[in-house]
């Protein structure tokens, strides 16, 4: 079976600016898969090319095997597509809305009306099936562009920030539901800014900034990477820093009558500090471990100025990125839409 989603050396200019600089990703078939990025990175671009919205302007890009453009209606019909904007037809009633997304998808009068009442069931929204978009709350309005996006069963979710905006309930409700659809076997192709989302829901993360990829990796093995604070409070406070033997330990520092110590390994390297410490006459009192977190990790590899020291990290720790600056002269369309559904 090939991967969900494919891309290999994908490019995106609009004008001259450089939106995909080359960009290699791979999301396994059902897998929950995170897409986290600052502002400007390509994610939408990204997804927009995927859905057949943007034009490549080179590379190439795979949906369950099928090009983006070459068999497109093979690739569009497989993705189920929840975009950040509310680009929704306002004046008919939603469950309408729903039918008509279905039948662009070639499914059945019948078959259409039925899927419309089980995705607004599945969205909590069966009551407001006579609704017009416009008169959904912004809630409902989020959880309307779920609906929108299961009811032509797809075997791949694309979640375009999903969670925008909402409230805390509504987000956890919204995760749920998507969790149920992942565990149901469709894959998640999920962007946020709520990096606690990602670390909740995602099997893997792939970062990416400035249109390249920097790293893909499970939420953990992530967080192992970044630096963890071990904070050891003395009996006596030290009169000058204490040395520790210990790959582990980058950094030691006197605060008060504590030490802090930077550590790639969270209390790993705890027992052989306090052991040393005791040899040199130290005597430990309390012991604090502060885990790095994801956002701390994503932070330090999107910093910006810090794509190549970041990149070097990723190829050496995780994944190789491949952070080729093909040059390109092709312009294009900026980003025209080339089909108005979604
Ligand atoms: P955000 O998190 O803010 O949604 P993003 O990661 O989705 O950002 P994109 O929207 O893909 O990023 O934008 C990538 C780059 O391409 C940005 O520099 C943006 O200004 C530019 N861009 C996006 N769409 C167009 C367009 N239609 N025409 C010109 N430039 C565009």
């Amino acid at each position: 079976m090939p991967p969900a989603i494919r891309v290999e050396n994908l490019e995106k200019d609009y004008g001259d600016v450089r939106a995909l600089k080359g960009l290699d990703l791979e999301v396994p078939e059902g897998s929950f898969f995170g897409l986290l990025g600052p502002n400007g990175a390509g994610k939408t671009t990204f997804i927009n090319v995927l859905v057949g919205l943007v034009r490549k302007t080179g590379g190439t890009a795979e949906v369950f095997g099928h090009d983006v453009e070459d068999e497109y209606r093979e690739a569009r019909d497989a993705i189920g597509l929840a975009p950040q904007e509310f680009n929704v037809d306002r004046f008919f009633p939603i469950h309408e809305v729903l039918e008509h997304k279905a039948g662009y998808h070639g499914v059945s009068a019948d078959e259409a009306e039925r899927r419309a009442q089980d995705a607004l069931e599945t969205v909590g929204l069966a009551d407001k099936a006579d609704t017009r978009f416009d008169w959904l709350s912004g809630g409902m309005k989020r959880r309307f562009m779920l609906a929108r996006a299961m009811v032509t069963d797809p075997d791949i979710l694309i979640l375009d920030e999903p969670t925008a905006g909402v409230d805390v309930e509504l987000r956890h409700d919204l995760w749920e539901l998507i969790t149920d659809l992942n565990d149901a076997g469709t894959t998640i192709l999920l962007t946020t800014h709520y990096i606690e989302e990602a670390e909740r829901l995602c099997d893997e993360v792939a970062i990416i900034d400035q249109g390249r990829k920097i790293t893909v990796a499970t939420p953990a093995e992530l967080m192992d990477r970044g630096t963890d604070t071990l904070t050891l409070t003395l009996a006596q406070a030290a009169t000058e820093t204490p040395t520790i033997e210990d790959d582990r330990v980058d950094q030691v520092s006197v605060e008060g009558d504590s030490l802090v110590l930077r550590t790639a390994s969270g209390s790993e390297g705890a027992p052989a500090a306090i052991r040393q410490l005791e040899a040199q006459g130290h005597r430990v009192v309390d012991l604090d471990v502060a885990r790095t977190s994801l956002e701390e990790v994503f932070v330090d590899l999107t910093r910006t100025g810090d794509i190549d020291a970041a990149a070097e990290d990723a190829r050496k720790g995780l994944d190789a990125t491949r952070a080729s600056e093909t040059e390109s002269s092709t312009t294009d369309e900026s980003g025209q839409a080339s089909e108005v559904s979604q």
